[in-house]
């Protein structure tokens, strides 16, 4: 499906956001790594998808109900076989907080390479349009506020100034005894996100808010594993 496609066809169900799934095609549509995926029914069509991916796998409640899968008991990572698979569907259909919402399937996908988390964000600002967000994941966004905004579209050394005003850029670096990610493949993700030709400048009207949380930055690249896009 195309890219104008698949917001279309969100419209058109009235939902209030994109599915992962759809988020991911968008993101992938502008050059953005993203793990390959297959989303099921459920455990009956577990077998046919394993075939399709590299174990070990993450499985993912999707759901316009549920909006922090984790903290909901929507996400496992590292399941390497069919069995394991069908029994933790099973499992998670018997969570609380899933039990209790609408579920349109289960998405398996393959494992990122390990690496350091990166959020890079979008909000719609109503005076100066686009604005994009760098920040490094969980407590340093969450708790530190350490995060870089920039109003688009904006250049390479934008993106390259947004990581380096960062409290916490020496984790890209390489602190405490930790390998040194590429910072060139999160400045290239912001600048597909945020840049000219971007896609904040391209769907500028489409999306009220939108975030990668987490993108995953390795020494040679970075893939986008969350990806959720408001619509406005
Ligand atoms: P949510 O934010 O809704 O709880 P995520 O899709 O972000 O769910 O998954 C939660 C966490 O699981 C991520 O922050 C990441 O640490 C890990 N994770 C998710 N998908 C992958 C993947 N494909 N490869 C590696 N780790 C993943
Ligand atoms: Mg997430």
């Amino acid at each position: 499906m195309n890219l104008a496609g698949i917001i279309a066809k969100a419209r058109s169900e009235n939902r209030a956001a994109l599915d992962e799934l759809a988020g991911k095609q968008l993101l992938a549509g502008f050059g953005i790594s993203v793990p390959k995926s297959v989303v099921v029914a459920g455990a009956d069509e577990v077998a046919a998808a394993f075939t399709k991916l590299t174990p070990p796998l993450v499985l993912k409640i999707v759901s316009p109900d549920i909006l922090h899968k984790s903290d909901a008991g929507g996400v496992r990572v590292d399941l390497k076989s069919g069995a394991e698979i069908t029994a933790a569907i099973r499992q998670m259909m018997n969570a609380p907080a899933v039990r209790d919402a609408r579920i349109d399937g289960f998405l398996l996908e393959e494992m990122a390479p390990p690496g350091q988390e990166v959020v890079v964000g979008a909000v719609r600002d109503p005076q100066f349009g686009p604005l994009v967000m760098v920040g490094l994941g969980g407590i340093f966004v969450e708790v530190l506020a350490d995060v870089a905004f920039r109003i688009c579209p904006i250049t390479r050394l934008d993106a390259q100034e947004m990581l380096a005003e960062l409290k916490g850029a020496a984790v890209l670096k390489g602190a405490r005894g930790r390998r040194p990610v590429s910072q060139d493949a999160i400045v290239d993700v912001l600048l597909k996100i945020g840049g000219e030709d971007g896609l904040l400048m391209r769907h500028a009207d489409d999306f009220k808010e939108a975030d990668i949380n987490p993108l995953i930055v390795s020494e040679s690249g970075a893939v986008a594993v969350d990806a959720r896009f408001v619509l406005t």
